[in-house]
């Protein structure tokens, strides 16, 4: 490989899968250079949260990540790790200097038929990461009293509106966005609709929010209209619907598209979509940034209820099939960048390998319930990689 590639090791039972996935699928074949940053909870507090940073801008300099799933604090985890403080999201961070927009895609096995009879694609969902409730403003009242909407234009000038006169007391909550996040991230599900040659639906509730989100849908018309000539070629189209409406004909749709979600939509759409399609194991994750930097992982968080069981020395049956797609995703596009097919190549085989497994009745538990294959028993999470090892071998053998 030309240029390293950036690895963001992580926590909890996807740590324990991160090292197991290095050590036995990928470090034996490859002669791969890893740019390594421990963002293990614990390194997080040691560097005052320095290292997320650092690898972020490795991200961006280097232009491939891949991440295993991190802890984010909360009161909780203070204490159970005696934290200095409650330190934010990494992904959060990451993605602040990115700037980037996350696609969530499953992945699809024959023997595992998605729940919703008329899936037979991937759906594909862009989560726009910046704002709204992720970045809101909330008051609960103590009594009676008025709430108002103040913008002070540096220019001076100011607009006040009222929310609310109550008698008793409420809650209140100011959320935003910025034109240029918008844009940023209707451009960034333009330029993946180009590159996978993907329909994009485009969903919100302007007929509710006649100014915010009437705002998300003038954007991404704007966007989408200046590339008229460029999507026709690609064959692309992009529409939009009511959210309501998008989200009633993604359940009747074969599939195959790329739907772009307002923040709050794609946290909660992509849950919809994971276990739909079978599993979180099950969905892989992109953080795209305008410039052109790929950040791959997992979609699922690190398994705490699994970490605990292992720490216990009892046994667990943890998927690690998504993290091993982070891994082949960030690997497919090193090769792609750097003009090396052999490590594109390589990762195709590993992904192959891993389904193969699954295919045959080899797959941790989360799968067994979703399977057509008959399984005997389901595979220890150690012994579902040691089984796609013995795959790739011999794939790489064969050729
Ligand atoms: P989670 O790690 O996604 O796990 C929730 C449950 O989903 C698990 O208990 C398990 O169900 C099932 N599950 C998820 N991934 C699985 C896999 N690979 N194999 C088998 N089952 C799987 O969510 P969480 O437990 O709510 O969060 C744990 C930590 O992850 C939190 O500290 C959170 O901050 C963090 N998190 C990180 C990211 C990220 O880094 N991208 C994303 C989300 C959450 P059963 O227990 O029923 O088997
Ligand atoms: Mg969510």
């Amino acid at each position: 490989m030309k240029e390293p590639l950036v690895e963001l090791d992580g926590d909890e039972m996807t740590r324990v899968i991160w090292s197991l996935i290095k050590e036995k699928l990928v470090l034996p074949h490859l002669d791969v250079r890893l740019e390594y940053f421990d963002l293990g909870l614990k390194h997080r507090d040691e560097t005052d949260d320095a290292v997320t940073t650092e690898a972020a801008n490795a991200i961006a300099a280097r232009g491939v990540g891949v991440k295993c799933a991190t802890i984010t604090p909360n009161a909780d985890r203070v204490k159970e790790y005696s934290l200095k403080k409650e330190w934010p999201s990494p992904n959060a961070t990451l993605r602040g200097i990115l700037d980037g927009t996350v696609f969530r895609k499953p992945i699809l096995v024959d023997s595992i038929p998605p729940m919703v009879r008329a899936w037979k694609k991937p759906i594909v969902i862009a989560r726009h990461a910046y704002g709204d409730i992720y970045k809101n403003v909330e008051i609960a009242s103590w009594g009676a009293g008025e709430a108002e909407l103040v913008f002070k234009g540096a220019n001076g000038l100011e607009e006040r509106k009222t929310i609310a006169k109550l008698k008793g007391p409420g809650v209140f909550q100011a959320i935003h966005n910025t034109e240029a996040s918008i844009r940023s991230f209707a451009r960034s599900c333009a330029a993946y609709a180009l590159s996978e040659r993907m329909n994009v639906w485009f969903g919100a509730k302007d007929t509710i929010s006649k100014t915010y989100h009437a705002k998300f849908r003038a954007i991404f018309a704007e966007e989408f209209g200046s590339r008229t000539e460029e999507l026709k070629a690609a064959g692309v189209e992009y529409s939009y619907g009511l959210i309501d409406d998008v989200v009633a004909r993604i359940m009747r749709h074969e599939g195959g598209v790329l739907w772009a979600c307002m923040n709050y939509d794609g946290d909660v759409m992509s849950d919809m979509l994971a276990s739909g399609f079978g599993s979180l194991g099950l969905m892989t994750s992109v953080l795209v940034s305008p410039s052109g930097a790929f950040e791959y992982e997992a979609a699922h968080g690190t398994v705490q209820r699994h970490y605990y069981k292992h720490l216990k020395g009892e046994p667990t049956s943890t998927n690690s099939v998504a993290s091993i797609f982070a891994w082949t995703g960030a690997l497919a596009k090193r090769g792609e960048l750097d003009g090396t097919p052999d490590v594109t190549a390589f990762a195709k085989a590993l992904e192959a390998a891993a389904l193969a497994c699954i295919d045959r009745g080899v797959m941790t538990k989360d799968l067994v319930p979703l399977t057509t294959t008959d399984v005997k028993e389901p595979a220890t999470t150690e012994g579902f990689i040691e089984a796609v090892a013995a795959e790739l071998e011999k794939a790489l053998a064969a050729k």
